[in-house]
């Protein structure tokens, strides 16, 4: 499948919060890093990824993708890909922002970085 060409580019190795996805290449800003395939389901697991409402993806690459408070990409949505938000340079490790792409999270947890517990954007719906 031409869609996994990206993978020669990304490596699994521990991470700020577990096992991530390291770049082993550069990568510009705004460059695409990768698309999701995978399955789609109506509710969040703790490796799923929200690609819309009640839509979250479960995607090879994307299950491993970290958290931080201050991540170096984004999922964009409308074509379920992760997107560089600046120069990221090679062994450094891909994340994102969970609480700004996810309503909630499956399985809340404390950020390494803030020490705040990660909820997702609908924190007040959410019991814990
Ligand atoms: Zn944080």
């Amino acid at each position: 499948m031409e869609s996994r060409s990206f993978k020669p580019k990304f490596i699994l190795k521990e991470g700020i919060h577990g096992q991530g996805i390291f770049t082993t290449v550069k990568i510009n800003k705004g460059e695409i890093l990768f698309e999701m395939n995978g399955n789609i389901i109506n509710q969040p697991t703790r490796t799923s990824i929200q690609i819309g409402k009640n839509k979250h993806i479960e995607d090879d690459i994307g299950v491993h993708v970290n958290h931080s408070c201050t991540p170096n990409a984004k999922v964009n949505r409308k074509n379920r890909t992760f997107t560089s938000l600046r120069d990221i340079e090679p062994n450094e490790e891909i994340t994102f922002d969970y609480n700004k792409n996810e309503d909630r999270i499956a399985a809340p947890f404390t950020c390494h970085c803030c020490q705040k517990i990660i909820l997702g954007k609908l924190k007040s719906k959410i019991k814990v």
